[in-house]
């Protein structure tokens, strides 16, 4: 049986995940495989799943149920479902989809290399194999955006959703004409010590997990080197990172220090660690961009604590103060979830007073919905779906409201843009921007806004 030589990665659901399924790839392409685009070029597949949201889960499953055609026709195809879906129901992907040669977990993630080794020895015939005849893989592209389903950004209209961004949004990809990221994940980062009531994460990902600060700042200076001048540092709860004595703060200086790293970004902070190391960090280094998405879900401490997030909305909205006064311009963006188990009509109506006093630039409104396996799935005082969707809608069109105001208000300015493509980029609030003209990727360029658009900026170079 020979061995694949092309290999199609596809990840549902975040940033984390998109993350992941470039890292699941590294065994492949450290084996020679390329990437394809196409699956129907492609002799390998990896499955890189997400069940934050049951949407999500019902793709990768009916994706994964699609890959029986293709397995089909070439039965020496090489099939990978990992992430948290198969931490989940791995048992029944196995049970109901045997032609899936090696099923992952999130939690095993770090064993996934000897597991992927083990299922290749099972199928491939190691003393045929001939590593040699393979090009060797290419500059280090862990982690990069482009194969992966890239979320939607912040200044999208109309977002909405359960418990995380929408995924697949077509925002172009974040490469320069030369292949080289300009814009680049870097997972720093695993699972979540929380236990949000809502989540699932905790269950499918584990307790925290911290990569050593050297391979971060390795991993940074390599995708410098090859391109990138944007790094947006991942993890479930980023901002809770530290290791060996050193913590959030610390990375963010360590990482802006690279040469070459012209814009740092995080995602998803937890406001818990939104400390006042946190915050003079992000004040004093210019590299990190004058924005942050914190995450509140609710204006009602009482659901608060249902949710057990751990802080009031007065900790909350301290917290955010504290950051405004100490990083100018900064612009926060949120989330927040209608229709809790048990949420009041009064409750709804405070999640409301919140979005006009936090005034976010944008703001991602979930409706509530029970997730198999999470405590919220059992609360009583479950809100009718016409009531959820009805407080949705109205979460929509504040929070619409609120994004417009803050374009507008970006009319007449000059903003920063870095080019992902000759004329997209975002700027640093994260904002799309296109430009009018076309500029090099990969270059940071002052732009006049010249009005609003759908996704984001219209600008012409200053
Ligand atoms: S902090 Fe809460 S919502 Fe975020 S990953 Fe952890 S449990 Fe889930």
């Amino acid at each position: 049986m020979l061995f694949p030589k092309k290999l199609h990665i596809v990840s549902f659901g975040c940033q984390m995940s998109a993350a992941d399924g470039d890292e699941l790839a590294q065994p492949l392409l450290e084996r020679g495989l390329e990437t394809v685009d196409d699956l129907g070029h492609a002799d390998a597949v990896i499955v890189n799943t997400c069940t934050v949201r049951q949407h999500a889960e019902d793709r990768a499953i009916s994706y994964i149920g699609r890959l029986r055609e293709w397995k089909e026709q070439r039965p020496e195809g090489l099939v990978v479902v990992a992430g948290c879906v198969a931490e989940r129901i791995g048992a029944r992907i196995r049970r109901q989809f045997p032609f899936v040669d090696l099923v992952v977990g999130a939690k095993s993630i770090d064993r996934y290399p000897e597991l992927l080794e083990e299922a290749l020895r099972r199928r491939f015939d190691w003393k045929k194999e001939n590593r040699g005849a393979w090009p060797k893989a290419g500059p280090a592209r862990l982690a990069t955006k482009s194969r992966s389903l890239p979320p939607r950004s912040f200044s999208s209209g109309g977002v909405s959703g359960r418990y995380q961004r929408p995924d697949a949004a077509a925002v172009p990809e974040a490469y320069q004409a030369d292949g080289a990221p300009v814009s680049a994940y870097l997972t720093i980062m695993r699972g979540c010590n929380y236990a949000c009531t809502y989540c699932i994460v905790p269950a499918v990902r584990g307790r925290e997990l911290y990569r050593p600060f050297g391979t971060i700042l390795e991993e940074a200076r390599r995708l410098a080197a090859s391109g990138a001048r944007e790094l947006m540092l991942l993890g479930q709860t980023v901002n809770s990172y530290r290791e060996g004595g050193r913590d959030f703060a610390d990375l963010l200086r360590a990482v802006a220090a690279v040469e070459g790293i012209e814009r740092i970004r995080f995602m998803s902070p937890h406001p818990h660690y939104l400390t006042a190391r946190m915050i003079e960090a992000m004040a004093r280094t210019p590299a990190v961009c004058p924005h942050l998405h914190l995450p509140v879900q609710s204006g009602s401490d009482r659901i608060l604590r249902r949710m057990r997030r751990n802080y009031t909305v007065r900790q909350f909205l301290d917290r955010v103060d504290a950051l405004r006064a100490a990083v100018a311009g900064i612009e926060i963006t949120t989330d927040f979830i209608a229709g809790f188990p048990g949420e009041t009509e009064a409750e709804f109506e405070a999640s409301l007073d919140l979005v006009r006093r936090l005034d976010p630039a944008a703001t991602f409104c979930f409706k509530f919905s029970a997730r198999d396996g999470t405590e919220a799935a059992s609360f009583d005082g479950r809100i009718p779906e016409a009531v959820i969707e009805r407080r949705h809608q109205r979460l929509l069109q504040l929070a619409e409201s609120r994004r417009q105001a803050h374009l507008e208000a970006q009319v007449g300015r000059t903003v920063r843009v870095l080019l992902e493509d000759g004329r997209h980029g975002h700027t640093e609030h994260y904002v799309n921007a296109r430009l009018e003209k076309a500029a090099r990727p990969g270059t940071i360029v002052a732009a006049a806004v010249v009005s609003t658009a759908a996704t984001g900026l219209r600008c012409r170079c200053a």
